[in-house]
C-alpha cells in the first residue's frame, strides 16, 4: 500500500523549472530516500507535500486521498531550514512545540523528558536555545518532530549538520520508527547511509526523477559482473589464469593474504571463474560485488549530464 504518492508534479520558479513533471511512490511502513545532489528539487517537492507550497500543476494523494489540510496532523515534518525561538528555554519550547501537535502539557512533558534522557540532553532543558550549538539544536527539533507519534515522517536532509555519532543517533531512530510502523520520507545529498536505511529510492537531479524503485532491485540491476575472491597463494599465477576471460579490476596483497576484485567478461560465470583459478590457490572467500548507492548515483547523474550536453533526452 502507498501511503504517498506524487504525480506528475510541476514546479516553476519564474521561468525556472525546479520540478519538472516528477513522479514518486511512497510505500507505507517503510523509508523513502529522497536523493540527489544540492538544488535538485528535493526540498521544493517536500515543501509541496506539507502543502507549504503549490505546485504549477500534478497531484498529490495521502493513503489513497487527494491530499488537503486535513492530512497535516498526520505529518511530523524536520524542515531543512531548522527554526526555533532563540530566547525561549529549550524545555518550555519544546512542551509549547509538542502542545500545537495537540499533546496535553502534562503529556508532553513526560514524553519530552523521556526522549531528553535517551538522547542524554536533560541538562539543555532550562537553557536558552541561543545557548545550544546548531547541532544540539537540531537534536531538539528532531524531538519535537517524532514527539507526537506522525503516521508519516518527512525530514529534510535530517542528518546534516551532525557530527557522526549524533548522525548514527538519528539514524538508529529513524529505523526504531520504522520497524514501529512510521512511514518516512527523508532527503538527503549524502549518499553514504542509503543502503543501511532505505527501502527505496527517488534519484532526483536537476528538476527530474532519473532514477525510482526498490534499492534492492536498483543495486542488482546495475551490478557489474564482479566478484570478490579472497585466497593464500601467489598473486601472479592467479592473474595470469585470468588471461583474457575475466578482468582484474584491483587487488590488494597483506602478507600472505590476497584479495581481488575480478569482472567475468563475455558470458563467463562465476563457476568459470572458480575452476579457473581454483588449481592455483587456496581459496578464503569468494563474494558478489553490488554496487554501492553512491556509484550508481554518481554514473546516473554523469550519465544525464553527457545526455544533455550531447542533445539527448533520457
Ligand atoms: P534541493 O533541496 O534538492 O537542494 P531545492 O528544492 O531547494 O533543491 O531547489 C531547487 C531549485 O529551485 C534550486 O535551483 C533553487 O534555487 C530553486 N528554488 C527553490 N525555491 C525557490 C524560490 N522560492 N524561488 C526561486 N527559486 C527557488
Ligand atoms: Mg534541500
Amino acid at each position: 500500500m502507498e501511503i504517498i504518492s506524487a504525480q506528475n508534479i510541476v514546479k516553476q520558479f519564474g521561468s525556472f523549472t525546479a520540478l519538472d513533471d516528477v513522479s514518486i511512490s511512497v510505500p507505507e511502513k517503510s523509508i523513502f530516500g529522497l536523493l540527489g545532489p544540492n538544488g535538485a528539487g528535493k526540498t521544493t517537492l517536500i515543501r509541496i507535500i506539507n502543502q507549504i507550497t503549490a505546485p504549477d500543476s500534478g497531484q498529490i494523494f495521502f493513503g489513497g486521498e487527494k491530499l488537503s489540510p486535513k492530512h497535516t496532523e498526520q505529518i511530523g515534518y524536520l524542515p531543512e531550514e531548522r527554526g526555533l525561538y532563540k530566547k525561549m528555554e529549550v524545555g518550555e519550547q519544546c512542551v509549547y512545540l509538542a502542545q500545537l501537535k495537540g499533546l496535553s502539557k502534562k503529556g508532553a512533558t513526560k514524553k519530552l523528558k523521556e526522549w531528553f534522557e535517551k538522547f542524554e540532553m536533560q541538562d539543555w532543558w532550562k537553557k536558552k536555545t541561543e545557548e545550544l550549538s546548531k547541532g544540539m539544536q537540531q537534536k531538539v527539533q528532531f524531538v519535537v518532530t517524532v514527539l507526537h507519534e506522525p503516521k508519516v515522517l518527512i525530514l529534510d536532509e535530517p542528518f546534516s549538520g551532525f557530527d557522526p555519532i549524533n548522525a548514527s543517533l538519528i539514524k538508529n531512530e529513524v529505523l526504531r520508527l520504522k520497524n514501529n510502523g512510521t512511514t518516512i520520507l527523508l532527503s538527503t545529498h549524502n549518499m553514504s547511509s542509503v543502503e543501511e536505511l532505505c527501502d527505496n529510492i527517488a534519484l532526483i537531479n536537476k528538476a527530474k526523477v532519473i532514477l525510482h524503485g526498490s534499492v534492492r532491485e536498483i543495486r542488482q540491476q546495475y551490478k557489474a559482473n564482479t566478484y570478490e575472491v579472497e585466497f593464500t597463494g601467489d598473486l601472479m599465477t592467479f592473474t595470469k589464469a585470468l588471461f583474457k576471460d575475466f578482468e582484474l579490476l584491483e587487488k590488494h596483497v597483506d602478507g600472505a593474504n590476497c584479495k581481488a576484485k575480478v569482472k567475468l567478461l563475455y558470458d563467463k560465470s562465476p563457476n568459470d571463474l572458480l575452476n579457473t583459478v581454483l588449481p592455483y590457490i587456496q581459496i578464503q572467500s569468494f563474494r558478489e560485488i553490488l554496487p554501492s548507492m553512491n556509484d550508481i548515483f554518481i554514473s546516473k547523474v554523469q550519465q544525464t549530464e553527457v545526455h544533455a550536453t550531447v542533445g539527448l533526452t533520457e
